[in-house]
């Protein structure tokens, strides 16, 4: 099965997956298989370099969603697919919902016209499920404001309160769209609670 982890920044997605991979890897050994987005191979994390790198700032928005699918492509083919067929547990932290959030309510490049250039990349390949960390965008500022990750490479000190906001907006839609795939955790909860959350929505697809 495929599962992949989203959520706007600050959640604390990235603190709750290495908790989660921290137990699978111990239970599950060789049938799990980790990746993340952009990355995950070294084309892919060499196309994440270009997109987050400081410099890039000024990188055009369509390019910015086109290199994206790019790495995602490069994920699947290389990664993901070979796992699935070898019968191991895929989480990737972020995928497609992320494009369709942050590239396409984030840049305002629109919902759509990213799902469908997607469609292209991806061959509408879904995960099976996906956790979302749900968290109001002033929560999530608020963390990243206190404990800021000097080693994160990433673009948040140029983005508008206005970003944040279009972002978890189209994660709202998307929850609504996919109420069978997407399942939303409380992320305003104690560490110790999401965790407990998340293990039990991944209880089923994990055989231990
Ligand atoms: O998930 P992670 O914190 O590693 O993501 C790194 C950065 O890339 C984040 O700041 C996120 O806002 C950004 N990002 C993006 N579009 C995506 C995926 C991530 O702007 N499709
Ligand atoms: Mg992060």
């Amino acid at each position: 099965k495929f599962i992949t982890f989203e959520g706007t920044d600050g959640a604390g997605k990235t603190t709750i997956l290495n908790m989660v991979l921290k137990h699978l890897e111990a239970t599950m050994k060789d049938n799990l298989v980790t990746s993340r987005e952009p990355g995950g191979n070294p084309i892919a994390e060499s196309i994440r370099q270009v997109i987050l790198d400081r410099n890039n700032v000024d990188m055009d928005p369509k390019t910015e969603a086109l290199l994206y699918a790019a790495a995602r492509r490069q994920n699947i083919v290389e990664t993901v697919k070979p796992a699935l067929e070898n019968n191991k547990l895929v989480i990737c932290d972020r995928y497609l919902d992320s494009s369709i959030a942050y590239q396409g309510g984030g840049r305002n490049i629109g919902e759509k016209a990213i799902n469908d250039m997607n469609q292209f990349a991806t061959d509408g390949f879904l995960p099976d499920l996906t956790i979302y960390f749900n968290l109001p965008v002033e929560d999530g500022l608020k963390r990243i404001a206190q404990n800021r990750d000097e080693n994160d490479i990433d673009r948040l000190d140029v983005e508008t309160i206005d970003f944040h906001h279009r972002v978890h907006d189209a994660y709202q839609r998307l929850m609504k769209e996919y109420p069978d795939r997407i399942y939303a955790v409380d992320a305003r909860q104690s560490i110790d609670d999401v965790y407990e959350d998340v293990m039990k929505i991944l209880q089923p697809y994990v055989n231990e």
